[in-house]
């Protein structure tokens, strides 16, 4: 029998530039999923960048929620891959299925928010991230695109309009569409609360606490006094204002795949007092990459 063919890559092939499409630079979408959203997938589908470049990768617990979002995303990517015009259809498809108890996963909105919740929570969801990051990065990923199952609304441009910034790590700024009663008609609000600047009352409190102890974000009973990117939106701004960011979230993001390279991941643990999505943004400036938010570039979160 034929020994098996040694497979050669060099990673200083694998550009990672501001024009990514001309480049033909893979990109690898990865979504931690407990619930299925139609709205995600169609919008998923509505990006320009060419689908033959991007790699779809899913995590999604093994629980009874999470059978039903499998099933779901099964149906769409069969419907996808087997009898959609070949452009829209992607070069791969990676799906695994968590193999540790999610805590708390079926919760609502409401409670998973709670700040008692958080902590196993967020180690849960990075352990996840983990898992799903180095299960699927290959040795031609040029970026990374961290997308949740519940983002329901981008440009179709985005993974251009992000990649085109030649930031080592960006995030748009994520909104959610309610309806406001007062003005009794559709409206916005910020939700992500996870992209911040650090400010002094915050690493002081940080340095009074216990080693495993995490700040939390967006907690009335912990006031950080942090700059959130959330309320930096101007209505009608520069969408393609630049701001520098000590703290991410995970709702949008995109990684130059060399940052993960490198070793950044999302630490589910207490890393400078921080966690997860925030604790992944202080890894990676120990590293030498800083990130950037576009607080006026607006991707939009299902309301629940
Ligand atoms: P929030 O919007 O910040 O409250 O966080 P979400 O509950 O929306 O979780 C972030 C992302 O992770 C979403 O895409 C969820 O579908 C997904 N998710 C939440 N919990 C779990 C879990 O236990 N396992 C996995 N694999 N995904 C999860
Ligand atoms: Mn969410």
């Amino acid at each position: 029998p034929k020994p098996p063919p040694v497979m050669r890559y060099n990673l200083n092939n694998v550009t990672i530039t501001g024009n990514p499409v001309e480049n033909n630079e893979n990109i690898l979408v990865l979504t931690p999923m407990a619930r299925f959203y139609q709205g995600y997938w169609d919008n998923l589908l509505q990006l320009t960048y060419p689908h033959e470049l991007i790699t779809l990768g899913f995590i999604i617990p093994k629980n009874r929620e999470g059978n039903a979002a499998y099933a779901e995303l099964d149906k769409q990517i069969t419907k996808t891959q087997k009898f959609a015009p070949e452009k829209d259809r992607f070069k791969s498809i990676i799906i695994l299925r968590q193999d540790f108890e999610p805590p708390l996963s079926s919760q609502d909105e409401a409670e998973r928010h709670k700040m008692q919740n958080q902590m196993p929570r967020r180690a849960a969801m990075a352990k996840a991230r983990n898992s799903l990051l180095f299960t699927t990065l290959g040795p031609a990923t040029s970026w990374v695109l961290w997308l949740d199952a519940d983002i329901i609304e981008t440009p179709p441009t985005l993974i251009q309009d992000l990649a085109h910034h030649d930031r080592p790590l960006i995030v748009p700024n994520c909104f959610q569409r309610y309806y406001n009663g007062e003005k009794k008609k559709m409206d916005e609000r910020p939700y992500d609360f996870n992209n911040w600047q650090d400010s002094p009352t915050a690493q002081k409190m940080a340095s009074e606490m216990g080693a495993d102890d995490i700040l939390l974000e967006g907690y009335r009973d912990m006031p950080t006094y942090r700059t959130l990117m959330a309320y930096m939106e101007e209505n009608g701004g520069d969408v393609h204002q630049e701001v520098p960011l000590d703290g991410v979230g995970g709702t949008a993001l995109l990684v130059k795949a060399d940052v993960h390279r490198d070793g950044a991941m999302f630490p589910p643990f207490s890393f400078y007092h921080l966690i997860e999505t925030e604790g992944f943004a202080k890894m990676a400036k120990r590293l030498g990459w800083q990130a950037t938010g576009l607080p006026n570039y607006k991707v939009y979160h299902y309301n629940e």
